[in-house]
């Protein structure tokens, strides 16, 4: 099978793999989307300790079941599926919690398993057992359905937020997960959304989403703005979606009392963040965390693709045949688009 793999920093060759053989417990699946992530940028630009070379990279995955092992009851051949990118081990405290994505081995597809820029992907044993192989619906697209395993991630920090309607929010970044963040806080009701991008063709993509204000912290300071923008007061929440440190320590100063700021976007290696705590203590601010998915996360965020709560497709700005991956990732590190998918089935 044709397959595109990081062989170093910076580098990604296509090259000729054997298709994985199936055992009793595993299943093939044909890889029909798979989405470039900013994860996926970063190994490909920095590397990762977990990642060793070559590798297929790719964890935002929609295919076909085309084999599966002989003990493989809850699957059959031609499901179209969606999958989430962990590889809970099943076993650990974290997984028994129902907390795989937090698993203390750290397994993940397209880290230290091949993933998706291939013809063909090997779900292993755990991965059948433990990870999120959601099916969809026939009404949803394989590229749609990609976006489930990055939507994932937005529902798990909207669920950290347990928003309420007519809530003030601001966005910090406008990225794909930044967008599809406006998009939900949209269809559930949030009051005011204001982003903060400095890119002009995502301000004007996230204003198409729903978003009420747009500010470009170049040309305004977007504190004061912000400010303005809330009688004074300062959102009901923020969520950061950028990996700017100078963004982080803003968030603080534009939530309100009893605010909430929720950390999204990792920092680059090195980078620490000076931070008011004060801040945090004498306006009672919520500080939250969130990283990956669940299980549950994830059948969430496929509910939502597959019942259209808002139009998937319009976060697909660019694709590619399997053999220009590489101008995938380019095209993501350049940010001209919002989400750029590989689809190898495409000649
Ligand atoms: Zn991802
Ligand atoms: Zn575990």
């Amino acid at each position: 099978m044709k397959a595109v793999a990081l062989t170093d920093i910076s580098k990604l060759e296509v090259c000729e793999k054997n298709i994985p053989q199936v055992d009793d417990h595993s299943v093939l699946l044909k890889v029909k989307s798979v989405g470039v992530c900013g994860s996926d940028l970063r190994i490909y630009q920095n590397g990762d300790a977990r990642v060793s070379l070559p590798r297929v990279m790719g964890h935002e995955i929609a295919g076909e079941i085309v084999e599966k092992g002989a003990f493989v009851d809850c699957f059959n051949i031609g499901d179209r599926v969606a999958l989430g990118a962990h590889i809970p081990c099943g076993l650990c405290n974290y997984c028994q919690e129902g907390l795989g994505h937090h698993c203390l081995h750290g397994w993940t597809i397209g880290y230290q398993y091949d993933g998706g820029f291939a013809e063909y992907v090997l779900l292993n044993r755990t991965m059948v057992e433990n990870g999120s192989i959601c099916k969809f619906s026939e009404n949803t697209s394989f590229e749609e359905a990609s976006l489930s395993e990055p939507f994932s991630c937005v529902m798990s920090g909207l669920r950290e937020l347990s928003i309420r309607a007519g809530e003030t929010a601001v966005v910090f970044g406008a990225g794909a997960i930044g967008c599809m963040f406006v998009a939900a806080l949209r269809r559930m009701g949030a009051g005011k959304i204001i982003v903060v991008q400095r890119s002009r063709g995502r301000r004007e993509f996230a204003k198409s989403l729903g978003a009420d204000v747009c500010i470009d912290p170049v040309a305004e300071n977007a504190v004061q703005r912000i400010l303005e923008e809330t009688n004074g007061h300062g959102s009901d929440f923020s969520i950061i979606t950028a990996p700017s440190s100078e963004v982080q320590s803003q968030a603080l100063s534009c939530v309100k009392k009893k605010g909430h700021v929720l950390f999204f976007a990792g920092l680059p290696k090195g980078k620490k963040t000076e931070m008011d705590t004060n801040q945090i203590i004498y306006k009672e601010l919520k500080i939250s965390g969130v990283h990956g998915a669940s299980k549950s996360d994830h059948r969430e965020a496929v509910r939502w693709i597959d019942n259209k709560f808002v139009d998937f497709s319009t976060f697909i700005t660019h694709r590619f045949k399997l053999d220009e991956t590489q101008n995938a990732f380019l095209a993501s590190k350049e940010k001209t688009g919002v989400k750029s998918v590989v689809l190898p089935d495409w000649r």
